[in-house]
């Protein structure tokens, strides 16, 4: 049990912990939890307990000093085992001692709350006809159907096929698509960005002429690959609202890249310490007059080679199209 227990990882031991000092009100009186004492669990527990109980196995601590009653009869680890007309001895699994109640349960039906008998409930220390009560209470449908839960849970624990593992698992693979397709998507943006490429059509929608390139290399991934394939079926079929298509998630993911990239030539800027600026003016199609501003160094990569930079970092628009005006706009710029 010791090493058992020095193996659980350390989220297992914090609920363990949770669960073994929170304070549970009962009817008869008020427990600390001990997972290693089954008359200190409470009436009903939930699946993460049970999960938690199955996978540290409590078992039985034997050899105790068991208490006598007022006429002297006790409990015997006799009980944990039954014969069977055969003559065969079979050890009762589901028969558990609570050393705070001095009573026996039924660990099977005390887990899933599933049997109104004493036993499986508040304990029994009916020490007297104990012999005569366990081999009736084995043949009690409630307790036959615990049985079966149990074995049932505990295989599917081992082979974590449990609802929870089933929905941890398909959460999982749902993940792991969104963020396949999401790597394809920003390699398009990417491509069509580096070689200046429009994104836009005449028209938006998905199999539809003319939607341009972004639409048009997304179908093309959809032939040949199975992540865009599947993902393409779930927006036609309309299975999906958010599908990252759309002309703002485009900017938006342009908007991140340029960021990265401006970031990286101010870095280099940065160790070259000298630079020089070229601006010049042009007026746009609403004639706004746009200036860009080009930045040129040294620079000296890891293995010493040396070449001059020329890098356009952005469009800055400006009022005044003199020299003083472009001067008045830059050093804000560069900071
Ligand atoms: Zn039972």
């Amino acid at each position: 049990m010791q090493t058992k227990l020095k193996k659980r990882n350390n989220t297992q031991n914090n609920h363990l912990k949770q669960m073994q000092t929170q304070k549970i009100t009962t009817v008869e009186t008020v427990l600390a939890w001990d997972i290693d004492d089954i008359g200190t669990w409470p009436q009903s527990l939930n699946n993460e307990f049970r999960a938690i109980i199955l996978e540290k196995d409590p078992g039985r601590i034997k050899a105790l000093e068991y208490p006598k009653d007022i006429r002297g009869r006790k409990f015997t680890e006799n009980n944990y085992d039954k014969r069977l007309s055969n003559g065969e001895i079979v050890n009762r699994r589901w028969l558990v001692y609570s050393k705070c109640k001095d009573a026996i349960f039924c660990f099977p039906c005390k887990l899933f709350n599933s049997c109104n008998f004493k036993i499986a409930t508040m304990g029994t220390n009916d020490w007297k006809n104990l012999s005569h009560i366990l081999p009736q209470y084995e043949k009690a449908q409630q307790h036959i159907e615990s049985m079966h839960k149990w074995c049932e849970l505990s295989v599917r624990l081992k082979n974590q096929t449990t609802l929870d593992a089933q929905n941890q698992r398909l959460l999982e693979s749902e993940k792991q698509h969104w963020c396949r397709v999401l790597e394809r998507l920003l390699s398009i943006v990417e491509y069509l960005s580096t070689n200046n490429i429009a994104f836009r059509g005449s028209i938006e929608k998905l199999f539809q002429p003319k939607n341009g390139h972004f639409g048009g290399f997304v179908q093309l991934l959809g032939k040949f690959d199975t992540v865009m394939s599947e993902y393409l079926q779930r927006v036609t079929e309309n299975e999906i609202h958010d599908h990252y298509l759309g002309p703002r998630i485009q900017n938006e993911v342009i908007m991140l890249m340029s960021d990265k990239v401006r970031d990286n030539i101010v870095s280099l800027v940065t160790l070259a310490k000298y630079f020089a600026v070229i601006l010049d003016c042009t007026p746009d199609i609403s004639h706004q007059e746009q200036m860009s501003l080009v930045v040129r160094f040294v620079n000296i990569n890891d293995s010493a080679q040396i070449t001059v930079k020329k890098s356009f970092i952005t469009f800055l628009e400006v009022e005044d199209t003199t020299g003083f005006g472009l001067l008045q706009v830059l050093p804000d710029e560069l900071k």
